[in-house]
């Protein structure tokens, strides 16, 4: 069977100031040492649970965080854009981790929140309901049938995700107090337990439910600047005073999204 895991940066283990996720910052390098550990401990587990095939999506900014020959060789990598797609290579795909996910914009003491870009985006919802990246990247994957079997994070995230994903394991490997606050477990204890669960979560992968919502899907955008954006079609401001603010409904969740944001 074939495991995807989607890699994001913030809610891995040991990231906990912005200079981590943030090329032109000292920090960064560390940051992407800490996410590379978190990916390999997931690799392994995935392996241990009984995977044919793992790949690995580096899934933070401009995808190309990761250093290839850091990355536990078993695995197949995918970096950079992806034009359109949010998995790219998800052919065959049997089963999603999203590794090192973080709360959505505006949750209150959570690490790093944001939704997608924190300067471009302060709200997204997926049919009226307010929704973060764990969400909306669940509703993808349920397009294609592909069910998240583990989520990995901080705790206000664990949060967010268990009113969606019930009986989906969370892998908390930090406790947040704030933008930049947070306390992480120890390295070889976070990495231990990714790995334990993830093996769990690939073993029962068969017991677990793609993410299903109703069509036509709608996704509304609030965005953060005043700019206009141009060239939308279709689109739908339910407060005429406010162009920030615009949704559009349509019969696949993945082409709304490419084409809102
Ligand atoms: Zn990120």
């Amino acid at each position: 069977m074939k495991v995807y895991i989607f890699a994001d940066m913030e809610g891995c283990t040991g990231i906990g100031c912005r200079g981590h996720v943030l090329k032109d910052q000292p920090e960064y390098p560390d940051g992407c040492k800490f996410m590379t550990d978190d990916i390999n401990a997931c690799i392994e587990g995935c392996f241990l649970g009984g995977a044919d095939e793992v790949t690995v999506r580096d899934g933070h900014g401009s995808g190309m965080n990761l250093n290839p020959a850091e990355i536990d060789s078993r695995a197949k990598l995918f970096q950079g854009a992806s034009r359109g797609m949010r998995y790219p290579e998800f052919e065959d795909t049997d089963a999603l981790i999203l590794l090192g996910y973080h709360a959505m914009a505006g949750t209150p003491a959570a690490l790093l929140e944001h939704t997608y870009s924190s300067k471009s985006y302060q709200n997204l919802w997926l049919n009226g309901v307010k929704a973060g990246e764990a969400l909306l990247d669940t509703a993808i994957a349920g397009e294609y049938g592909v069910p998240v079997i583990m989520v990995s994070g901080d705790d206000k995230t664990r949060a967010e995700v268990a009113g969606f994903m019930p009986g989906v394991p969370f892998c908390q490997v930090k406790t947040s107090s704030g933008l930049e606050k947070s306390d992480s477990l120890p390295f070889d204890q976070a990495h231990a337990m990714i790995a334990d669960m993830a093996a769990g979560a690939v073993k029962h992968w068969r017991e677990f439910q793609p993410l299903q919502f109703r069509y036509p899907v709608t996704l509304r955008v609030e965005r953060i600047e005043r700019a206009q954006r141009e060239g939308l079609t279709g689109v739908h401001y339910p407060d005429p005073t406010d162009c920030r603010v615009y949704e559009k409904s349509g019969s696949n969740l993945e082409e709304l999204f490419y084409e809102l944001l």
